[in-house]
């Protein structure tokens, strides 16, 4: 997926299988799985992961979308933005407050919820215009006391900062290998690129300052992957890997980074040029 040349498209997929849906395979109750896996795993029902909201982001425990009890129903008040599959989603994963946070323990008193697109009182708001990623759709959303069944509480009230903080780590890993992935084209682009281009006698392959240029692009690849794999072996074993993951996608993002612009230089002007897919390995 992430070799598809369309980081927006692996993205909306990747929020579908690996951002949203797994916190129903983990945290749901055996009625919610029953209803909603099916439809999740064919692809009819689209899934959505709320939490950034325009007044907090990285600063998760902060976020300040009301969930009130009321009778058989909770009432969800709040926006939400830069959500992703947001616009044509079916099935929204929202993180809302339903109780206090306490300045020892802020992080508590978020809870998560299943919202089904076509509630009463919930809208999209607006589909957000990115830079690159384009063809995902984000979102802003707004929730005007609208009525979620209580059945649609996801895990334990009050403990849903804990519960998404504890699959952190998948997501990092796949963000990591999108990242691999792009860096992984970008240089195969260029190698091709250099070895058809000519300039001054000859191709551009031969010219030892661009060979340097490339094995430094190799390198840092190689040195992501290592970090990537080790990282993912250690999650697929079930140790603790909160540091190496950090880690690996710290590294993984920035290597692909440099590597999108490296390669777009020795691309020349046709790397500016859409027409030359090194051109959106920056972007997309
Ligand atoms: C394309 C795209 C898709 C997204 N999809 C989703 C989605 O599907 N669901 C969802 O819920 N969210 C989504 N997001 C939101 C994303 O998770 C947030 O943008 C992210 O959490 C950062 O929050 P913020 O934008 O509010 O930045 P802020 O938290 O305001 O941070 C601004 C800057 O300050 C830095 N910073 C923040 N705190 C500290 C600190 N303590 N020390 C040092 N530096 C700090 C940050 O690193 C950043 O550089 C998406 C964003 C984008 C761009």
């Amino acid at each position: 997926m992430a070799r598809c040349r369309s980081g927006g498209v692996a993205f909306s997929v990747l929020v579908h299988t690996d951002m949203s849906s797994p916190w129903l395979t983990r945290f749901g109750n055996d009625a919610q799985k029953r209803k909603y896996l099916p439809p999740i795993i064919t692809g009819e029902v689209v899934c959505v992961l709320g939490i950034t909201e325009p007044g907090t982001g990285s600063d998760m425990a902060n976020l300040t979308t009301r969930a009130v009890r009321n009778g058989d129903h909770y009432l969800l008040t709040g926006s939400k933005i830069f959500i992703t599959n947001g616009v044509y989603g079916d099935l929204y994963f929202v993180a809302a407050r339903t109780g206090p946070g306490t300045a020892e323990r802020r992080h508590d008193g978020i809870s998560m919820f299943l919202v089904e697109r076509g509630l009463s009182g919930f809208t999209v708001s607006r589909k957000l215009d990115k830079m690159g990623m384009r063809a995902s759709d984000t979102a802003e959303l707004a929730f005007h006391d609208c009525p979620v069944p209580a059945e649609n509480l996801l895990g334990v009230e009050g403990r849903g900062f804990q519960q998404l903080a504890s699959g952190l780590q998948r997501e990092r890993i796949m963000a990591g290998v999108l990242a691999l992935s792009g860096a992984t084209q970008a240089l195969e682009d260029t190698m091709a690129y250099i070895r058809e281009r000519h300039a001054f006698d000859g191709p551009l392959s031969q010219k030892q300052a661009l060979r340097h240029r490339v094995a430094d692009m190799a390198t840092e690849i190689e040195a992501a992957r290592c970090l990537l794999y080790r990282a993912a072996a250690l999650y697929n074993d079930g140790k603790d890997c909160i540091t190496e993951v950090s880690m690996a996608k710290l590294f993984a993002t920035e290597v692909a980074n440099r590597v999108a612009y490296q390669a777009v230089q020795l691309h020349g002007g046709y790397g500016y040029m859409r027409e030359f897919p090194v051109s959106a390995s920056s972007a997309t």
